[in-house]
């Protein structure tokens, strides 16, 4: 029995090329997605050999590690030089910090341990009398889960360093950064099933940029660009929805009434960015005693730019691609990553060092 729809149909994936160079203006746009994950699928397949020249596609502040400020890994390190057990997702742990990761900082004697969710963490702190640090990063598709533990059983030695971002207010605060330039933005599926379409509304109103939602396949993406490409064509900029099969207008409820239970929306700084409004969460009162900001003494630790020469602050802005910088597989690779976006799996760098993104442009 054939599949219904074939995620990777060539002769769809033609038809949808024919459809973009249709629809492509004569002038350059530059479309921005803010996903790892798209980055992943538009370099793995190639699917930028699909665009015309006037159409490009970046990508934007969509690796959830890449972001995570240097100075919010030195506090998980202090935390760790006061005896407690930091515990966070793998890629984490690679990100260099103020000149060192927490790997690093394990190897210097600390308790760092690698998790797979929330959950995990919660099983560590059950298994030991000492303190615990569960690193909670990423964006709305992982903040559920930390929400969720931390209303269901949250053992007595067990705190949370909070680093989780939203993604809407980011994608508008791009928006007001100099030479952006952004002619639409496909927005993340997954991050969209749990905000639902509507969530980008407010954020876009009275922008006028266009915003599309795609799915992970690559006939989804192409069909999301062609979707971007008809709005801008149109001048009808609006929200719409190119992944209905798994996003809809409210999206997920239920993980919507967790995060507001234990989180309000926060100024959250994001590296390579700086501080943006709303864009992140912190604890409601009531669950304030959760903070591991609060529990250690480790005091508040200013951000620091990255090394002078290497320019994630522009490719997490859309400004640059990875073979921009002067870096890229010279001193930077992922065995000896310089920034963020080359340790990330979802990084910019790092994707077009294994996918060899610059070929496929
Ligand atoms: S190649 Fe390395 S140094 Fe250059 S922008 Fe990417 S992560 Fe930063």
């Amino acid at each position: 029995m054939s599949h219904p729809f074939r995620f990777s149909d060539p002769r769809r994936a033609r038809q949808l090329g024919d459809a973009i160079r249709l629809l492509a203006p004569r002038e350059p746009v530059k479309l921005v997605h803010v996903c790892g994950t798209h980055e992943i699928a538009i370099t793995r397949h190639g699917l930028r050999r699909f665009l015309p020249e006037t159409v490009r596609v970046l990508e934007g502040p969509g690796c959830p590690v890449c972001v995570t400020p240097a100075a919010d890994i030195e506090t998980a390190i202090r935390m760790g030089e006061h005896g407690a057990i930091v515990c966070s997702f793998g890629d984490m742990l690679r990100v260099p910090g103020f000149g060192r990761s927490l790997d690093a900082a394990r190897t210097d004697g600390c308790d760092v341990r690698t998790v797979l969710s929330a959950d995990e963490a919660v099983h560590v702190a059950q298994a030991t009398s000492r303190e615990v640090v569960f690193f909670a990063v990423g964006f709305e598709t992982t903040a559920p889960m930390t929400a969720a533990v931390t209303l269901e059983r949250v053992p007595p030695n067990l705190s949370i360093l909070l680093s989780h971002k939203r993604i809407p207010p980011a994608m508008a605060a791009l928006l007001d950064l100099p030479d952006t330039g952004i002619s639409g933005f496909l927005a993340p599926g997954h991050v969209s099933t749990i905000i639902g379409t509507a969530a980008y509304e407010p954020w876009m109103s009275g922008r006028r940029m266009p915003v599309v939602v795609g799915g992970f396949e690559p006939l989804d993406i192409l069909y999301a660009i062609a979707l971007l490409l008809r709005q801008i064509r149109d001048r009808r900029p609006t929200v719409e929805n190119g992944y209905p099969r798994a996003v809809e207008k409210n999206g997920n409820l239920a993980a919507q009434r967790l995060l507001d239970e234990v989180f309000e929306p926060s100024a959250v700084a994001w590296r390579g960015i700086g501080v943006l409004p709303m864009s992140g969460y912190r604890f409601r009162s009531s669950f304030e005693s959760l903070d591991a900001r609060a529990r250690f003494d480790v005091g508040e630790i200013p951000d620091s730019p990255d090394d002078a020469g290497c320019r994630c602050p522009e490719v997490l802005t859309a400004r640059a691609v990875p073979s921009d910088c002067p870096l890229f597989g010279t001193r930077c690779t992922p065995l000896s990553p310089v920034g963020p976006c080359m340790v990330g799996a979802e990084g910019a760098c790092a994707i077009w060092f294994r996918y060899d993104g610059e070929r496929l442009l």
